[in-house]
């Protein structure tokens, strides 16, 4: 048997019609940017993570980074104030802090989450300690009781990255988007809700922060040919903001589809050598964008899984602050941190973890031959 990591087509082929549609709309409509489709999935997206304004974007690094610089535009934040940032994360997190002229001061991840330690925060702050981003990684929320908490002690301000969590809820009904005073989502088409092609959006209650983020991403323009702002051109098309409209009322089923899979993996995978990631106390504040086991041997396990056709991937094999691109920075100075040692528990992680196949895509049976392969392992 083959096991794709994930199977892109099942959406394509289960909303095909839909999205052809869609699509043949957006043609005969012939407007292709700043459209009536994008503001109906701003509205539709904002209603959905239960906060007043989402502005789109072109993709998700693009949200983090404008959505830091409005906060700094807005004075919110200063250029050259430090960010607390989980050291377990996509590099676009990171890339996004140092993009827009703030510090990243990096905070090693809890290792049964694999999400920022809360134990952590207070060693990793100091007087310029203006803000906390918070990565609610492989899809499950961060511990946001514990975060804010701590943040609002200490008068910090809370942003996420949801980029992977798109309708992780606590019981109250909250979900990841509404936590901190903005969230960063990315619709790569592999997230939980894709686009096809690059989209991003910026969600918030806060009304100038939207504002200005619309603006930053149309040139720093809010009115034609006049600039306020050094601005980039980021912007969510008509086109991706339809076929995100028609995937939306899908998302809480496929990611309950993605629940089922990580619990059967769970109730399964019985192999000592091999860990599966805890279960929340709350099943729906994970969605699952990956299930992420670990294992001391991990790279023998990949390449046995290999050999039986079960493709895995590993998120992610080098820790932002051991990639070049921060160890050795042109132009400036390395931060004490981007070191090998700096952060031990986010290093070993990354010699540990491994993705199993996940997705609302993947069958019962698919899910069965990995578990058995699992158990296997020697
Ligand atoms: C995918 C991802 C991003 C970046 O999104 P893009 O749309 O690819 O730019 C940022 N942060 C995290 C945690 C991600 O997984």
């Amino acid at each position: 048997m083959k096991v794709p990591f994930y199977t892109l087509d099942y959406v394509s082929k289960t909303l095909g019609p839909d999205l052809q549609s869609a699509f043949g709309n957006v043609l005969d409509a012939n407007w292709f940017i700043r459209g009536p489709r994008c503001e109906q999935f701003e509205n539709a997206f904002a209603g959905y993570c239960g906060v007043q304004h989402a502005v789109g974007v072109g993709n998700g690094l693009d949200a983090l980074t404008l959505m830091l610089r409005a906060a700094i535009l807005q004075g919110l934040l200063e250029r050259g104030d430090e960010v607390l940032v989980p050291a377990n994360t996509f590099i676009a997190t990171v890339l996004a802090v140092t993009a827009a002229g703030l510090v990243p001061v990096l905070v090693e991840p809890e290792r049964e989450t694999c999400n920022m330690d809360p134990s952590k925060l207070e060693e990793a702050c100091s007087a310029r300690t203006k803000a906390i981003l918070v990565v609610h990684l492989y899809g499950r929320l961060a511990d946001m009781e514990s975060i804010y908490g701590f943040a609002k002690s200490r008068g910090l301000l809370v942003f996420e990255d949801c980029a992977q969590a798109h309708g992780a809820q606590l019981p109250d009904g909250c979900r990841a988007g509404s936590f901190g005073r903005a969230a960063a989502f990315s619709f790569y088409p592999t997230k939980n809700l894709g686009a096809l092609g690059d989209a991003g959006m910026v969600v918030t209650d806060d009304a100038e922060l939207a504002r200005v983020v619309r603006s930053l991403g149309n040139y720093g323009s809010s009115e034609k040919y006049v600039n306020r702002y050094v601005g980039v051109n980021s912007r969510l098309d008509e086109l991706q903001a339809a076929l995100l409209l028609e995937k939306l009322p899908h998302l809480d089923s496929w990611n309950a589809r993605r629940r089922e899979i990580a619990e059967r993996y769970r109730r399964g995978v019985t192999n000592p050598r091999i860990v599966c990631p805890v279960a929340p106390a709350a099943p729906e504040s994970h969605v699952y964008h990956l299930f992420v086991v670990q294992c001391d041997r991990r790279d023998d396990l990949q390449a046995f899984l290999a050999a039986r056709g079960i493709e895995t991937l590993v998120h992610y094999p080098i820790p932002p602050h051991l990639q070049q691109a921060y160890t050795e920075p042109s132009g400036s100075e390395p931060l004490p941190e981007m070191r090998h040692g700096a952060l031990p528990v986010a290093e070993s992680l990354a010699r540990c973890v491994l993705s199993l196949p996940m997705g609302p895509g993947l069958s019962d049976d698919e899910v069965a031959y990995v578990i058995d392969s699992l158990n296997e392992f020697v």
